[in-house]
């Protein structure tokens, strides 16, 4: 390490637990984050200054002014563009650590592409916001034998939990068994019933400092827990998982979300937002613009990643990657159509 890592550095390195030999290893290691809200944006800015090598960002969605009170990576001007949520934070990453690797993808994890999207990292971190894709994460991070980070978080409340294959128990131990925290209800997100960026900071430091662990190779500081608090009620909560002798993914080996087709649509995060993905090939978004000019389309707006335009009550987000999403309702049939109507014609 030369003179100026090891200044950079110096303030971890001092820290016994990492030292000059456990900041090489971070150096060489590499992370991949999927969802970057809340969480995802506080842990990969911890990451990218602790001085990972490489950071892959993965996110479907683009910034909105809603984030801003809690999305710590991102500004006014990225929700004035639109900009995706996966190139603004890998722009502003840059900005603060240049040494590091950063790669932004705008993409929605699916059993199609998740293979090869989180193949090959020391650590997968969940940043996402639904069971769903948590449950394809641990699926993925069992058959490839990498271990990943599970964090959530809403209203004030936050829960972490890491899993490493073969040594711990894994996310379907803890959700297909009922041992789901009772905080967690189902129906809740953020997007229901709110979040405090502070809950949202506790618990995404807490996986940081965990991915931190692992990048360094002291995996036997980890925690071992399911870790939970409420910054509210300033409660902790440290509790052991139990393995399930007869878990479907981590015993069996049964990767039912993986298998799982490509889910042809989705209802988004409950924001009143239908997500559609079943096109298998990329959009031409500026051809997309200039038909939806002659078209009944208002406010179309595009910059090199989207496409945004309104059919009242509906306000319509189309990707590059053939994604749509359709704000102002939650009823599949009706997305399918304005989709048609007016994206697959
Ligand atoms: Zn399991």
């Amino acid at each position: 390490m030369n003179q100026e890592l090891r200044d950079r550095y110096s303030r971890q390195i001092l820290f016994s637990g990492i030292g000059e030999a456990g900041q090489e290893k971070i150096l060489a290691a590499s992370a991949v984050l999927v969802g970057c809200g809340a969480i995802g944006t506080v842990t990969a800015n911890l990451l990218v200054r602790a001085g990972v090598g490489h950071l892959r960002i993965v996110d479907r969605d683009f910034v909105e002014p809603s984030n801003l009170q809690r999305q710590s990576l991102f500004e006014e001007s990225d929700a004035r563009e639109a900009l995706p949520k996966a190139i603004a934070a890998e722009r502003r990453l840059r900005a603060i650590n240049s040494s590091v690797s950063i790669e932004g993808i705008v993409a929605d994890i699916t059993p199609k592409n998740a293979l090869e999207l989180l193949s090959d990292f020391s650590v997968i971190l969940d940043g996402t916001d639904n069971f769903e894709t948590r449950l394809l994460l641990n699926d993925v991070a069992i058959s490839l034998n990498i271990p990943w980070i599970y964090a959530a978080a809403v209203r004030s409340y936050g829960v972490t939990m890491t899993i490493r294959p073969n040594d711990t128990p894994c996310l379907a131990c803890l959700l297909e068994t009922g041992q789901k925290p009772a905080a967690l209800g189902a129906e809740d997100t953020c997007d229901t019933a709110g979040v405090l960026n502070a809950a949202a900071g506790v618990i995404a430091s807490i996986e940081a400092a965990e991915a931190t662990k692992i990048l360094a190779g002291k995996t036997e500081a980890l925690h071992g827990h399911l870790v939970s608090c409420d910054v509210w009620s300033g409660r902790f909560q440290s509790v052991r998982v139990a393995r399930n002798p007869d878990c479907r993914a981590c015993v069996r080996r049964v990767f039912s979300f993986l298998e799982g087709d490509a889910q042809p649509h989705i209802t988004m995060c409950g924001r009143d937002s239908v997500q559609i993905h079943e096109r298998s090939r990329k959009l031409d978004l500026s051809a997309l613009s200039r038909r939806l000019a002659g078209a009944s389309a208002a406010e179309v707006r595009n910059n090199e990643f989207l496409l945004r335009f309104r059919v009242s009550p509906y306000e319509m987000t189309v990707f590059a990657d053939g994604r749509a999403i359709i704000k102002g309702t939650q009823d599949p049939a009706i997305a399918r159509s304005l989709d048609a109507r007016y994206i697959s014609s």
